[in-house]
C-alpha cells in the first residue's frame, strides 16, 4: 500500500466527459489499495477567462480580489470531480484552500506554501476517503483566499505530497513525459525514464514547460518524488505505479538507476528553447568601476530579471559596450528606466532586438566531463549559426542566437550530443 497525491492539468480536467476519465484513473489507483488525494487544476483556458474578467472589471485590479475571481476554476473542479468520484460509488470530498488550510505567504496573486496543516486530511485518506484538492489556491494570514502565480497546481500537489509524507506525486498531463527536447521541433526526442531536479529545475527555467519552476525547486527540497505522465491513456496503459512516465529524482537515485542499467548516462540530458528574451545592448559606456552598477542596479529594483550579460573589452577612448538579456515582457520598462539614466549610465546607444532565442542544453552529467561547451559552439558553427552571448553553470551551457534559427539550433545539438531516437548512447 502506498500514499499517492495524483495532480490533473487543465485539459485533463476540460469537461465533465474529461473529469469521468480522471475519476476512473483516480479510483484505479485507489482500488489497488492505495491512499490517495487529487490536486486538480481549473478548465483549461478557464484562469485566462477569469483574469480577463478582472482586467475588464479593472484594469488596475487589487491583487487581493483577483485571487477570488480566478481560485474560483479549480473550485469548480475540485466539486466535480469528487461528484463524479461519488456517481462512481466511491467515497470522496473536496478540501478547499482555507479548509485544509494551505496556509501561504507574500503578496497575493503570486503567494507561497508556508505552511499545510495536513492531520484531518490525512486521517481521512487513512479511512479510505479520497481527498480532491483544488490547486493553485491557498488562504492568508489574515484568512483571505490566494491564489499561487500562473501554473502554481503544480507547486500544490507537491506541497501536498511533501505535507501528506506521500510515496509519490503523480502529475498526470497532455505529454507522457518529459523529453530530451521539444518532440514537436525533433521527430528523434526520446522520452526520459528519469531526470534529477537540478536537471528539471533548469530545463524548466529555461523554457520546457511541463512543470511550475516553483514546483521543482519545491520537490528538491522536500525530497518529493514527482512522475509526469500522461491522462490521456487507454485501459490497457501501463499503470502509474510501474512508473510509464518520467520520475524526477535527486542525484542519488539516478546514479542508482544508471547502476541497475535502466538509465544511460548522458553529458547531456536534455535541449531546451526559450523565445520570450530580448537582447539589450548600450554602446560606448564609460569604461571604469561603476559603470555597470549604474546600468544594473535601477532594473534590479524594478524586480527586471537580468539574464546573459557580456560587456566586451574596453575600446580605446575608455568606452565599452554592454548586452545582456531580459523577458521579453519587460524590454519596454528596462527601456524606459534605462533612458531615464542616460546621463547617470552615460552610454550612446540604446539598441534592442527581441528576435532572439536562448538554447540551453542541460545535463548533470556535464559535472564531470569536459568538452560539452565546445561541442556545442562547433555544432552550431558547423551550420553558420552565430553565437551572440554565451552562459554557463555547472550543469548548463546557454547560448543566444537569431529566433529564425532556432529550429535548426536544436535539431542541430539533438544530433551532436547522441540523443536522437535511434543512436547510441554517446
Ligand atoms: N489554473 C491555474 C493556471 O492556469 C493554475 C494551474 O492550472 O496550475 O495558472
Ligand atoms: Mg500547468
Amino acid at each position: 500500500m502506498a500514499r499517492i497525491v495524483m495532480k490533473f492539468g487543465g485539459t485533463s480536467m476540460a469537461g465533465t466527459e474529461r473529469i469521468r476519465r480522471v475519476a476512473n484513473l483516480v479510483r484505479k489507483q485507489a482500488a489497488g489499495g492505495n491512499q490517495v488525494a487529487v490536486v486538480v487544476s481549473a478548465m483549461a483556458g478557464e484562469t485566462d477567462r477569469l483574469v480577463n474578467f478582472c482586467r475588464e472589471a479593472n484594469p488596475l485590479y487589487d491583487p487581493a480580489e483577483y485571487d477570488v475571481v480566478v481560485a474560483s476554476g479549480e473550485q469548480v473542479t475540485s466539486g466535480l470531480l469528487a461528484l463524479t468520484l461519488q456517481s462512481l460509488g466511491a467515497d470522496a470530498r473536496s478540501w478547499l484552500g482555507w479548509q485544509l488550510p494551505v496556509r501561504t505567504v507574500e503578496a497575493h496573486a503570486k503567494a507561497r506554501v508556508e505552511a499545510i496543516d495536513a492531520d484531518a486530511l490525512t486521517s481521512a485518506m487513512e479511512a479510505g476517503q479520497i481527498a480532491v484538492i483544488p490547486g493553485f489556491q491557498g488562504v492568508s494570514e489574515d484568512g483571505r483566499i490566494t491564489t499561487m502565480g500562473r501554473g502554481g497546481s503544480d507547486t500544490s500537489a507537491v506541497a501536498i505530497a511533501a505535507a501528506v509524507k506521500a510515496d509519490r506525486c503523480d502529475i498526470y498531463t497532455d505529454v507522457d513525459g518529459v523529453y530530451t527536447t521539444d518532440p514537436r521541433i525533433v521527430a528523434k526526442a526520446r522520452k526520459l525514464k528519469a531526470v534529477t531536479y537540478e536537471e528539471m529545475l533548469e530545463l524548466a527555467s529555461v523554457g520546457a514547460k511541463v512543470l511550475q519552476t516553483r514546483s521543482v525547486g519545491l520537490a528538491m527540497k522536500e525530497g518529493v518524488r514527482v512522475q509526469v505522465l500522461s491522462s490521456f491513456v487507454g485501459d490497457d496503459a501501463i499503470p502509474a505505479d510501474e512508473l510509464p512516465g518520467t520520475m524526477i529524482v535527486s542525484e542519488e537515485e539516478m546514479n542508482i538507476l544508471v547502476e541497475k542499467g535502466e538509465m544511460e548516462r548522458q553529458h547531456v540530458t536534455g535541449i531546451a528553447h526559450d523565445k520570450n528574451e530580448a537582447k539589450i545592448i548600450l554602446t560606448r559606456v564609460p569604461d571604469k568601476p561603476g559603470a555597470v552598477a549604474h546600468i544594473f542596479d535601477p532594473l534590479a529594483k524594478a524586480a527586471i530579471n537580468v539574464d546573459m550579460i557580456i560587456q566586451n573589452v574596453g575600446r580605446d577612448k575608455g568606452e565599452t559596450d554592454v548586452t545582456f538579456t531580459v523577458p521579453q515582457a519587460d524590454l519596454a520598462r528596462a527601456q524606459a528606466l534605462l533612458e531615464d539614466k542616460r546621463d547617470d549610465i552615460g552610454f550612446n546607444r540604446l539598441i534592442t532586438d527581441s528576435k532572439i532565442a536562448k538554447i540551453s542544453v542541460v545535463g548533470v552529467g556535464m559535472k564531470s566531463h569536459a568538452g560539452v561547451a565546445s561541442t556545442m559552439f562547433k555544432a552550431l558553427a558547423d551550420r553558420g549559426i552565430n553565437i551572440q552571448a554565451i552562459t554557463t553553470s555547472e550543469i548548463k551551457v546557454s547560448v543566444l542566437i537569431d529566433e529564425d534559427e532556432t529550429e535548426l539550433a536544436v535539431r542541430v545539438l539533438h544530433t551532436a550530443y547522441g540523443l536522437d531516437a535511434d543512436d547510441e548512447a554517446a
